[in-house]
């Protein structure tokens, strides 16, 4: 079974835009053209993927990726500013009067032992900014992202008597350690070049067939804390437990106790998560430890439900230690990473017409509306930095196997997420398809007149 319909030829997109009622001189672009274009220049897209794939670099070392996309938006005409935000780059072209229209690709890779068996499957190794030697691997995608942007950025070039306006494209650093997207705007990204009224970028996707495109509406990505509690104890003899006051139990209170911060504290309706991704305590048998330390990731919407979750982790910690008798001195330690992952917001309306265009154009159901997800982004920054005027929307491009990903949902064998080591997309359909809904809404937004 194949989940995705046969792409509507040019004749049928024809046909159906005249059941629209829709004169010619309503339809700014040819969608069908876009396609065809990106058709042609595939070979070549996939060339430059197989090339930055087998050379990712950790956060805020993409100097060679970023060397590659600004060569690729010279070549296409752009005004190429490197070094934006430690390895960033910005690429303007100025095309007349009209809106400023941003678009984002996100550069780097993991700390990831790459286990595709691709025949261009990367060996890099590197250190990252933190000092831990690793090898890298591609595993979110970004190269994808790249690639799309790359031929994104040709395409508008090639087109610039379809529209009017200025297109700014960014390649943003360290989107996985989350402060990328704040470092290019801290150097100036909306000072030293044109502010956008749209910003736009896509993220490839494990939970959609290849090629098909979705966006959430509203909320796409959750805010993102890292939280570390260390639990202090009076250590001791495993056999004299009354002289000790033993941190293992007290930090398996805190861990259970923590689950009501969503279950109990939170409306069911407002979505919030609470895990403990780690506990590491003790060294043997028989003796009792004197500290335990637990590793959490929250996650929520509002910045109301964050604060609350925080306090009460700060809170139920503090309280369970009370419980358990232990002295003033001995209180937990809750220290709450600083920077945060800031929630990311598609903006409802422009969302929502966004893609009711797409479908017009890349078939209705090549593109849906997809549920809001519990992941994180530093995209959002962009639209934050002056978030009563920008409009934002980030895609997700499916690079799931169709017939694979409907066997997974209806219970069979489970397929590698974005993250893992086996994580291997469909790339040609995500870069065809993240171009062209990259270029079809660049060019819906900057249009002729
Ligand atoms: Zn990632
Ligand atoms: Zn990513």
């Amino acid at each position: 079974m194949n989940a995705l319909p046969v792409r509507s030829t040019p004749a049928l997109a024809a046909l159906g835009l005249a059941a629209l009622g829709l004169a010619a001189t309503s339809v700014p672009v040819r969608a069908e053209a876009v396609t065809d274009s990106i058709a042609r220049d595939l070979p070549g897209l996939m060339t430059i993927y197989q090339d930055l794939h087998a050379n990712p670099e950790l956060s805020y070392q993409e100097v060679r990726s970023a060397g590659i996309m600004a060569k690729a938006a010279r070549e296409a005409g752009f005004t190429v500013t490197e070094k934006v935000g430690q390895t960033g780059v910005v690429a303007v072209l100025k095309n007349g009067e009209g809106p400023t229209v941003l678009i984002r690709a996100d550069m780097d890779g993991l700390p990831v032992v790459e286990q595709t068996g691709l025949a261009f499957a990367s060996k890099k190794r590197g250190t990252s900014t933190a000092g831990v030697e690793s090898r890298i691997m591609h595993a979110c995608g970004h190269d994808t992202h790249m690639t799309a942007w790359i031929e994104t950025a040709r395409l508008m070039a090639k087109r610039k008597s379809e529209w009017s306006g200025t297109l700014v494209m960014i390649g943003q650093p360290a989107e996985e350690v989350g402060t990328g997207a704040v470092s290019m705007l801290k150097d100036g990204l909306y000072q030293r070049f044109p502010k956008p009224d749209y910003t736009l970028a896509f993220h490839d996707s494990a939970d959609l067939p290849a090629g098909q495109v979705g966006a959430a509406v509203g909320w796409a990505l959750a805010n993102v804390d890292s939280v570390d509690i260390l639990v202090k104890g009076l250590g001791g003899h495993g056999a004299y437990p009354q002289a000790t006051k033993d941190p293992i139990v007290l930090a398996s209170a805190i861990v259970m106790k923590l689950q009501t911060l969503v279950s109990r504290e939170t409306s069911p309706l407002d979505p919030a998560v609470v895990t403990v991704g780690s506990f590491h305590a003790g060294a043997k048998h028989n003796i009792i430890s004197d500290q335990a330390k637990l590793e959490l990731t929250v996650r929520s919407y509002s910045d109301e439900t964050r604060a609350h979750l925080l306090d009460g982790i700060k809170r139920i910690a503090r309280g369970e230690a009370i419980a358990s008798g232990l002295p003033d001195n001995l209180m937990p330690d809750v220290s709450v990473k600083d920077p945060y992952t800031r929630a990311t917001w598609n903006s409802p309306e422009f969302t929502q017409e966004a893609v009711a265009d797409l479908k017009t154009r890349m078939g209705e159901a090549n593109v849906v509306i997809t549920p809001s997800v519990m992941g994180g982004e530093d995209f959002g920054e962009f639209r934050r930095a002056d978030e009563d005027h920008i409009k934002s929307v980030i895609f997700w491009v499916g690079g799931a196997d169709p017939q694979k990903l409907a066997a997974a949902k209806a219970g069979g064998p489970p397929l590698p997420s974005l993250h893992s080591p086996f994580w291997a997309p469909q790339a040609d359909k995500v870069i065809a398809s993240g171009s062209e809904a990259l270029t079809l809404t660049a060019l819906r937004l900057m249009p002729r007149k």
